[in-house]
């Protein structure tokens, strides 16, 4: 690892001020410090975001939820107000790797960690994604990549918490500068890395994520996943769904896919729209997915594993 300058910042404005284009932040370090050690990113300065106070704070209303950019992914698996209102969101919490891992990574690093294909990971290799000229995957070992991509990177999104947020409606609130606040859907978050190849979301490099918003209009939400292992691994397919019922009706369901897609994967069908869901529209919903999918070499046993995941979920929220 290259030598670096070590700040704290006290506040979210310290930190602004303490941010160059070649500072990173840091917030657990399961991401930043992996690419640190392989000389993936070699930042001058890395500034501390868990000293800032307040920031690790879940604040709960009637209709919005403000969780801080700091709070552990541990607290969102275990916290029993996001259990019983926002249940997908703490089942997609607790698959997050090990308890080590949940216990030390915060929401922020977890939105804004960057890819995991194991070309990019690789200290020696400069693919499309590091700006060299080729995707190694393409051609090559594929088996953990996308079946939907719009560039030529087929690296998958692995943050279980997009996935989930995204089903939710989440909004991230995003500090840029001295004064400007951006607000992102989670689409948005990660527009950029569906089209450009060398972008894992789109924040710009002094971007802060402040809090991520969730409202609780919701009111059903779970999250799945097929992972190789049952623990200490990322999911090969994760899907969450949700939902508003109210008396019999039906409005609002999302469904979204990780680890298919750069971005969560949204999963559209106009029948999704309608109030009653049968088992018969949510099995034409799983199966509309074939005709979009890209089938590589060795990733084709996650289409199937991605249309079960749909039904399951959908079949969890509506009965
Ligand atoms: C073995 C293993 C298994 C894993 N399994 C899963 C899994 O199943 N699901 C899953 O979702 N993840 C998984 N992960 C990834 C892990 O969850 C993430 O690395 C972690 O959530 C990152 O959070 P962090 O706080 O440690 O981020 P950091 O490493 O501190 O930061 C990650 C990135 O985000 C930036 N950043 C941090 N905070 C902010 C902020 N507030 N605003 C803007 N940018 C910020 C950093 O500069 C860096 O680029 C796994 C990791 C390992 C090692
Ligand atoms: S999938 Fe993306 S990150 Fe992986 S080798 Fe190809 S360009 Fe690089």
């Amino acid at each position: 690892m290259k030598n670096f300058e070590y700040a704290k910042a006290r506040s979210v404005d310290g930190a602004i001020q303490l941010s160059t284009s070649e500072s990173r932040f840091l917030g657990g370090g399961i991401d930043l410090l992996g690419e640190m050690k392989e000389y993936i990113v070699s930042p001058k300065r890395v500034i501390d975001l868990k000293t800032i106070p307040n920031l690790d704070r879940i604040e709960t209303s009637t209709d919005v939820w403000k969780l801080g950019a700091n709070v552990r992914i541990a607290e969102i698996a275990s916290n029993d107000q996001v259990r019983a209102t926002l249940p997908g969101l703490a089942e997609a919490a607790a698959e997050v790797g090990s308890p080590q891992i949940r216990n030390v990574a915060t929401l922020g690093g977890n939105l804004a960690q960057h890819s995991r294909c194991w070309y990019y990971r690789q200290r020696d290799l400069r693919c499309l994604k590091r700006g060299g000229s080729t995707c190694y995957a393409r051609e090559g070992e594929n088996k953990y990549h996308s079946l939907f991509s719009g560039n030529p990177c087929i690296s998958p999104v692995v943050s279980n918490l997009a996935v989930i947020l995204a089903a939710l409606g989440g909004r991230v609130i995003v500090r840029r500068g001295e004064q400007e606040e951006v607000t992102f859907s989670i689409p948005d978050l990660y527009s950029d890395a569906w089209n450009n190849p060398l972008a894992h979301n789109s924040l710009r490099p002094a971007d802060l994520i402040v809090r991520v918003e969730v409202p609780t209009a919701k009111n059903r939400s779970t999250y799945m996943q097929v992972s190789e292992k049952q623990d200490f691994d990322w999911a090969l397919v994760s899907c969450a769904a949700a939902g508003q019922k109210t008396g019999g009706q039906w409005t609002q369901v999302a469904v979204f896919l990780g680890a298919v897609a750069p971005i969560p994967y949204a999963v559209d069908s106009p029948l999704l729209e309608r109030s009653g869901l049968t088992s018969d529209s949510i099995a034409l919903i799983a199966e509309g997915l074939a005709s979009k999918a890209t089938l590589l070499a060795h990733n084709g046993y996650k289409l199937p594993i991605a249309q079960a995941l749909v039904r399951r979920c959908l079949d969890r929220i509506t009965t």
